[in-house]
C-alpha cells in the first residue's frame, strides 16, 4: 500500500535503494484554499474519474474547530483522502474528529475508509447506509477499470451518525448545522452551513459551470430550490465548479437548466415523442453554457423523461 503510494508520486526509485520513509506529506497534500476563517476548501477537477487525476473530481472542504476539525466528502480515492489529510495536518494541529459525507457517491465518498482509519466519526443523511448497500458493490466494480490500482485501498464505509432534519454540530465555539434534504440530486442530499463565516458545502445539491447530474428527483429538486436559495449564507462550495461561489447566485444557471429541461422535456410527452428521440434533444440549447454536458444530459433528461411521464 505504501509502495504503491510512493510510485504514484514519483518517488518509486528512491525506495527501490532502500530510502528509508521521509516526510512526503507537504508534497503530496491537496492544495487547498482559505475560503473564510477556518474555512478551507479544495476545488475538483470537472472531469470523469480517473487514475490519472486519482478521482480528485469534485469540490472537498474542511471547518476548523476550538476543539475539532470537520471534513466535508472524502474525495474519491482514498489516495485522494489522505494527500486531504495531509493538508489539514498542514493547517492545523487540531483532531480532525468528523467526515461528514454530502452524499453517496463514489466521488465524494471513495476516501472515507482514510478517515475510518484515523478514528473519525462518520456523518451522513439517514438515507445514506441504505444508498450505499445498494450502491456501493456497483461502484467498486464500475471504476476498477478507469480507476485501476487505486481501487484496492477503496472500500464503502458507510456513516455510523445518521441525520434527519437538521442538526447542529459543534466543534467547540463553532456550530455547524447539517440538513437532510428530501430526494434531489439523490435521495441522501446534506448540506453543511458553518454558521460563523456564512459558508455553505451544498454537496452535489449545487452545480456550477459543471452540469447538474440526476440521481434522485428533478421535481423535488426544482422544488427544494427556493429553500436552499434562502439559506443564510454568503459563499457557497458547491459540490462541483469555482471554489467559492456567490450564494446564492450559484444556484441561477442550475435552475436555468432544470427549467428547460423540464419544458423540452414536457413538451415531447405532450406531443407523444418517445423517450429515445425526445432525451436526444432536451436541453440541447443549454449545450454551450457547462462543461461535461455531452457525458450527462442525456442521462439527466433519461431519468427526468421517466419521472415527468408520469405526471
Ligand atoms: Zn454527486
Amino acid at each position: 500500500m505504501r509502495r504503491r503510494e510512493f510510485l504514484a508520486c514519483g518517488t518509486g526509485a528512491a525506495l527501490s535503494l532502500g530510502v528509508p520513509a521521509y516526510p512526503v506529506r507537504a508534497e503530496r497534500a491537496l492544495a487547498v484554499t482559505r475560503i473564510a476563517d477556518g474555512v478551507h476548501g479544495f476545488a475538483g477537477t470537472p472531469a470523469l474519474m480517473t487514475a490519472a487525476n486519482r478521482g480528485a473530481i469534485c469540490n472537498l472542504g474542511f471547518v476548523v474547530g476550538r476543539d475539532a476539525v470537520a471534513v466535508i466528502d472524502s474525495g474519491g480515492s482514498v489516495a485522494e483522502a489522505r494527500a486531504l489529510i495531509a493538508a489539514i495536518e498542514a493547517v492545523t494541529e487540531r483532531p480532525i474528529r468528523y467526515l461528514i459525507n454530502t452524499h453517496m457517491h463514489p466521488d465524494h465518498v471513495f476516501g472515507n475508509a482514510a478517515f475510518a482509519d484515523i478514528g473519525c466519526e462518520i456523518i451522513g443523511h439517514r438515507n445514506l447506509p441504505r444508498a450505499l448497500a445498494s450502491h456501493g458493490d456497483f461502484y467498486l466494480a464500475n471504476y476498477r477499470g478507469a480507476m485501476g490500482e487505486l481501487m484496492a485501498d477503496i472500500r464503502i464505509v458507510p456513516p455510523s451518525r445518521l441525520i434527519d432534519g437538521r442538526e447542529e454540530l459543534d466543534l467547540g465555539d463553532r456550530k455547524l448545522v447539517l440538513a437532510a434534504w428530501r430526494p434531489a440530486h439523490t435521495d441522501n442530499d446534506l448540506t453543511v452551513l458553518d454558521v460563523q463565516t456564512g459558508t455553505l458545502f451544498a454537496g452535489d445539491l449545487c452545480f456550477v459551470d459543471h452540469l447538474p447530474t440526476l440521481d434522485g428527483s428533478l421535481l423535488g429538486w426544482i422544488g427544494q430550490l427556493d429553500a436552499l436559495a434562502s439559506i443564510g449564507a454568503i459563499s457557497a462550495i458547491p459540490g462541483h465548479g469555482p471554489v467559492p461561489s456567490p450564494w446564492p447566485e450559484a444556484l441561477i444557471a442550475q435552475r436555468r437548466y432544470f427549467d428547460v429541461l423540464t419544458r423540452d422535456l414536457r413538451k415531447a410527452i405532450a406531443a407523444g415523442v418517445p423517450l429515445g428521440d425526445a432525451v436526444l434533444t432536451a436541453a440541447s440549447g443549454e449545450r454551450s453554457h457547462w462543461t461535461l454536458f455531452d457525458e450527462y444530459n442525456t442521462r439527466n433528461a433519461t431519468s427526468a423523461f421517466a419521472e415527468l411521464e408520469w405526471e
